[in-house]
């Protein structure tokens, strides 16, 4: 039973209050909030159990690299890797995908080869593409998108060429909520030979990956939009593509042995994680990923769903406002909307002295914005934790603010 008042008690940041309104925080497509048992767990192993992982044969040192591995067997468990040397832990979803294009670009491709995104990426899922484009001359390209902001998939089979080395796309659109066809996509590559990449930074809160049926060959994802902490994220590789690729930053752990004449790298995943990890982070993504699965994605993704028809229902009746991005559907807890002659930025500032918390802007994706002839708009996304009276509480607010600006 989906107890959203005793889910809203994990949660006590959701009961302050802002300008002298009851906080309605409806941007976690940027990032969740955190409940008790992950605030707790991190300041238990502060206080209790912190010392470096990996290097010490001291009680404490082991005891610290034992919740740090058993993170990394959560988070295998929770997207049904195989193993846990196809768990990479990284700062998050850009530093995830910031590895593989690095990575992938230097041992996999030559000038002239393409990698193909899509029209509706976050930021961090083309500027590092550009930026291997600007440094080996691999071509970087982009399937279109139709008006309502859905993959134009019938033109994948002319996208992927014989020059296509990787795919890497979004498995939820952060603008528009749009959920894609992963497997179709991973299957279509597949037949031509081609991985593919899923950033997974906004299907991850809300839905169950299972990273063998996906058959991705990576995946990324951000530990802050999943209630777990900010600073940690994950990138999954397949075992068979991880241990092709080179190493990506230099340092501490990732080696096996150095000396002046030759190093050997580590083993993986410890080949790809330079440094000291936030091992503190990761203890807390792993119960944050327990708290998700307390609940369970059904009960989840249904309540949030809830939120999504109705929010919808509501804004459809307001005159002059139009939603982007597909029906409700086929899409994720996101609703992304623009009023006729108002600037998003003024309605997002009016809405905040109200107490609702949206964002305005381009949300790091230009390109998709440009693509629907916008430069802004406002985003309310929602958690487990939001209720039908916030939804409301929107609704009114906006009822109050648009003829104000209009
Ligand atoms: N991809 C998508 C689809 C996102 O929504 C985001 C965050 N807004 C990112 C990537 C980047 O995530 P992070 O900033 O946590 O690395």
């Amino acid at each position: 039973m989906y107890d959203i008042e005793t889910i809203r008690k994990d949660f006590p940041i959701l009961q302050r209050e802002v300008h002298g309104r009851p906080l309605v925080y409806l941007d976690n497509a940027a990032t969740t909030q955190k409940p008790l048992a992950v605030l707790d767990a991190m300041r238990e192993e502060y206080l209790n159990a912190n010392a470096n992982v990996h290097r010490g044969v001291h009680y404490l040192s082991q005891q610290a690299t034992q919740l740090h591995e058993a993170a990394r067997e959560r988070v295998r468990q929770f997207l049904n890797a195989r193993k846990t040397e196809e768990i990479v832990f990284t700062r998050g979803t850009t530093e995830a995908i910031n590895l593989v294009a690095q990575t992938f670009c230097s041992s996999q491709m030559q000038a002239g080869d393409e990698v193909l995104v899509t029209d509706m990426e976050h930021h961090s899922n083309i500027v590092p593409w550009q930026m291997q484009a600007l440094q080996r001359g691999i071509v970087v390209r982009h399937l279109p998108i139709t008006d309502d902001g859905e993959l134009r998939l019938d033109l994948l089979d002319e996208y992927l060429t014989e020059k296509t080395r990787l795919v890497s796309l979004a498995h939820v659109s952060n603008v528009l909520g749009t959920v894609n066809p992963v497997s179709e996509i991973v299957r279509r590559a597949h037949e031509r030979g081609i991985p593919v990449l899923v950033d997974a930074a906004q299907s991850a809160p809300h839905m169950a990956i299972d990273v063998q049926q996906l058959d991705c060959d990576f995946l990324a994802l951000s530990g802050h939009k999943m209630y777990g902490p900010t600073g940690v994220g994950v990138l999954y590789g397949k075992e068979e593509w991880l241990d092709r690729l080179p190493p990506y930053q230099g340092g501490g752990e990732m080696i096996s042995t150095v000396s002046w004449k030759k190093t050997t790298y580590n083993e993986l995943p410890f080949k790809f994680e330079a440094g000291t990890p936030d091992y503190v982070a990761t203890h807390g993504l792993a119960t944050a990923i327990d708290y998700i699965c307390g609940l369970g994605f059904d009960d989840i993704c249904a309540h949030e769903q809830k939120l999504l028809q109705h929010c919808t229902e509501q804004l459809q009746q307001i005159p002059g406002l139009r939603i982007l991005g597909p029906s409700p559907k086929s899409k994720d807890a996101v609703v992304s909307f623009v009023v006729e002659g108002i600037h998003p930025l003024d309605m997002g500032t009016l809405l905040d002295q109200l107490g609702v918390a949206v964002r305005t802007g381009h949300h790091c994706a230009q390109p998709l914005l440009e693509r629907l002839g916008l430069t802004s708009t406002v985003r309310a996304s929602f958690a487990l934790y939001n209720t039908l009276d916030e939804v409301d509480a929107l609704v009114a607010a906006l009822h109050r603010v648009i003829p104000m600006l209009s």
